[in-house]
């Protein structure tokens, strides 16, 4: 099966409204015209309405970083008594298409666990709106040689009990946290190694036909200069880009090297 790649950026809490409006005024027609790439931009919830009218009628798509959701007596809640927080009908309402879920700085800074992330996929699939489900481990993880381990208890988990159809639309990001930022990158075997595993998993749990539709993208530290050789593996499947997604020509360059 072939699956159409699909390359999206992470803004994190980066860029103003005037930053962001400018750099999709960049992006816009360095992409303008490339079809067999899926192409989004995930800004701040601030920016969402600002950014989705300046990409409306592009082929850039929108989504955000996050969304809350909780389950009370069964029932998932979309709104309430929640300061601060932004549900996933909000982030639908706001004309995004996509939300990034489980991020490991999410993991890391604010809680999140897989048990979390497998509520807000269900809140997500109430309101037809996609998640990206971030899983990735850490350099502890990795060089004691729980790599392995550790994605599959985070894949179970987060994609327990979840209908077949909606994780065919669904899309993982294989994230090691110790590539996040930091310049390292896993090598293209190490990468689809992970990804095979994935796929593997998703197959047992909901069929090989659903696995197969999934997208499964690569991050952590995806540049121009590396993600040619990164999207030619079977199981990569496109790429969830941090740093380099907040410059035009090198978010279009890793854009291009999908097509
Ligand atoms: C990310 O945060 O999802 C990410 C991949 O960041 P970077 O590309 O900067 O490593």
């Amino acid at each position: 099966m072939s699956r159409i790649k699909f390359i999206a950026g992470n803004w994190k809490e980066n860029l103003t409204l005037a930053e962001a409006k400018a750099l999709i005024a960049d992006l816009s027609p360095l992409v303008a015209g490339i079809s067999n790439v899926e192409i989004a931009v995930c800004p701040t919830f601030l920016a969402l309405t600002t950014v989705g009218g300046k990409v409306a009628g592009t082929n850039i798509q929108l989504g955000a970083q996050n969304a809350h959701a909780v389950e009370v007596d069964g029932k998932l809640v979309q709104s309430g008594a929640y300061t601060g927080e932004v549900s996933p009908a909000m982030v639908k309402d706001a004309g995004a298409q996509w939300v990034i879920l489980g991020h490991s700085e999410r993991r890391q800074y604010f809680g999140e666990t897989d048990e979390s992330v497998n509520v807000k996929i269900r809140a997500c699939y109430e309101v037809a709106l996609k998640p990206i489900v971030c899983v990735g481990e850490t350099l502890e993880e990795r060089e004691s040689g729980t790599t392995a381990k550790v994605i599959e208890k985070q894949v179970r988990t987060c994609f327990k009990g979840l209908p077949a159809d909606k994780v065919a639309e669904s899309v993982v990001a294989y994230e090691p946290v110790w590539a996040i930022g930091t310049g390292k990158t896993a090598t293209p075997e190490m990468a689809q190694e992970v990804h095979g595993l994935i796929r593997a998993l998703l197959a047992e749990m909901f069929g090989p036909e659903t696995a197969n539709a999934v997208r499964i993208q690569y991050g952590g530290s995806m540049k121009p200069g590396n993600a040619k050789e990164l999207l030619a593996q079977p199981d990569i499947d496109g790429g969830l880009i941090g740093g380099a997604a907040l410059k035009a020509a090198d978010f279009s360059e890793i854009i291009k090297a999908a097509v």
